[in-house]
């Protein structure tokens, strides 16, 4: 038998983000061990999945599940966190090996206090225990800020391709299918980093639209080319203030380093050639709220990129409610996480009334609270299933205990205790409300809601709102990042 483990951590840190990844958060969100970790993701589109799934190809070939600890994205991971996860992981490894490889479904943004490039760390200690000859391979997600560290320990280095993301599943199938094939000695892996000194707007991340789909469809171009194994566009992710922080590309070949070279400096010069391209749009927020009002049908939905919860935000924004009720603009959807509130709401019931000021409440940055007046029209659990597509893959979410209240002056909004993105209809639906009967819904992200938001929405706009995730990154005091870096230092253009 082929004896392979899986281990890792998922983290998207937000060095702006002013709640830290805390050990309290990740044991709350789930700190899973075992078969506990197939019984979660098995069944899901997610990198484990694709692990399981590739794994289950071969008879000879045993996948164990070790240690897997996923966070929604806020702020930077602490030492004690990530001290605790690094720590059980690389045991559970030691005490459980030998391994004829290792598989790593890791993020690629994740930055803790002492290891700003942590991903890289735990990349780096799994090679130290197994040695040189123990293959590994590391599945990323497309908004990684990938470090040489990374990709030189590692064996295989895949990346999503898309942006939202659908194919973590395909790509982890590809990253586990290359790594066995490395174990069964049939391929010798050799990898080149290219990191141009690029960062793109997280407007201009969509891998659908222009110009990121041009990049991409030269990028297919490169893996057709005899010899090569893969090759990945990164987008990075711009609100982690490390040195990494900026676009990178991956390309493997078998056992050739002259081409994998060519290919990601050949994918870098096309990439700095769309620069600009790379770095635009955005509408103010009340154009927006103007175009919404004056459409012909609905649903309208606006997509809230200031208060991105998948990028670490804390899905408490008012800023569009606020601008909405200043300029008439009726029917408008939201959620908005705001636990005291919940807590308001049932204490009144279904049916009571409540008033009170939601959202706004973390910090400075996502508008003041929101006062309204309005009846409870149902309550839940907050945990809702969504088997159609979604962003990662994902199946199961928990928003925590929810509220659904009508405001007397005409808005619906989604109370919820912890921050959740807009990533499914089911976080409206299990509360009793159908968004496509609303003619403006409010989608707390950038990319992550398009898989549900598309097929209802007769117009989406990206609004241009402040906020720890806005696209106006010249907002933001960085300290690590490279310099120059292009477009935040015009000597980089
Ligand atoms: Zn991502």
């Amino acid at each position: 038998m082929i004896r392979i483990a899986t281990a890792g951590f998922q983290h998207e840190s937000n060095t702006f983000s002013t709640v830290p990844a805390d050990l309290d958060q990740f044991i709350r969100a789930g700190i899973l061990e075992g078969e506990a970790i197939r019984a979660e993701y098995a069944t899901s589109q997610t990198t484990l999945a694709g692990f399981f799934a590739a794994c289950a190809e071969a008879p000879d070939v045993e996948l164990v599940p070790l240690l897997f600890a996923r966070l929604t994205p806020m702020g930077a991971i602490t030492a004690e966190a990530i001290t605790h996860i690094m720590d059980r992981a690389i045991a559970a490894l030691r005490e459980q090996g030998p391994w004829d490889a290792i598989l790593l479904p890791q993020h690629g943004a994740a930055v803790s206090v002492p290891f700003p490039d942590a991903d890289g760390e735990f990349v780096r200690r799994v090679r130290e225990l197994v040695g040189p000859d123990v293959p590994i391979g590391l599945a990323l997600d497309m908004h990684g800020n990938i470090s040489r560290q990374m990709v030189e320990n590692a064996d295989i280095t895949t990346v999503y391709q898309t942006n939202p993301h659908i194919d973590a599943y395909a790509q982890a199938l590809l990253c586990a299918r290359l790594t066995l094939r490395l174990v069964r000695g049939e391929i010798r892996p050799c990898s080149a980093l290219a990191t141009p000194p690029l960062l793109v707007n997280i407007l201009n991340q969509g891998t659908s639209d222009h110009p990121m789909s041009d990049l991409l469809r030269l990028a297919d171009a490169q893996r057709a080319r005899p010899g090569v194994l893969s090759v990945s566009v990164v987008e990075g992710y711009p609100y982690s203030d490390v040195a990494e922080m900026g676009m990178s590309f991956i390309a493997i070949t078998d056992n050739d380093k002259a081409l994998a070279e060519d290919i990601v400096r050949h994918l870098a010069e096309a990439a700095w050639s769309m620069r600009a391209a790379l770095n635009g749009g955005g509408t103010a927020i009340d154009d927006a709220l103007r175009r919404a009002a004056a459409a012909p049908a609905g649903p309208v939905v606006l997509f809230d990129v200031g208060d991105n919860v998948g990028g670490g935000s804390p899905g408490d924004s008012t800023l569009i409610l606020h601008d909405a009720r200043r300029l008439g603009v009726r029917g408008v959807l939201q959620a908005l996480a705001d636990a005291e509130a919940v807590r308001a709401c049932e204490a009144a019931g279904i049916g009571g009334r409540i008033e009170i000021a939601v959202g706004g409440k973390t910090d400075d940055r996502h508008g003041a609270p929101f006062a309204i007046s309005g009846v409870v029209t149902a309550l839940s659990d907050g945990r809702y299933e969504e088997t159609g597509p979604t962003h990662a893959g994902f199946r199961f979410f928990n928003d925590g205990p929810s509220a659904a209240v009508r405001t007397d002056d005409g808005f619906t909004l989604v109370l919820i205790t912890r921050p959740g993105g807009t990533m499914s209809l089911q976080q409206f639906r299990t509360l009793g409300i159908e968004p496509t009967a609303l003619p403006i819904v409010v989608a707390k992200g950038v990319h992550s809601p398009r898989p549900a938001m598309e097929p209802i929405a007769r117009e989406m706009i990206w609004v241009a709102t402040p906020g720890v995730t806005t696209a106006d990154l010249s907002t933001f005091v960085y300290h690590h990042r490279r310099v120059p870096i292009y477009p935040l230092d015009p000597a980089a253009g």
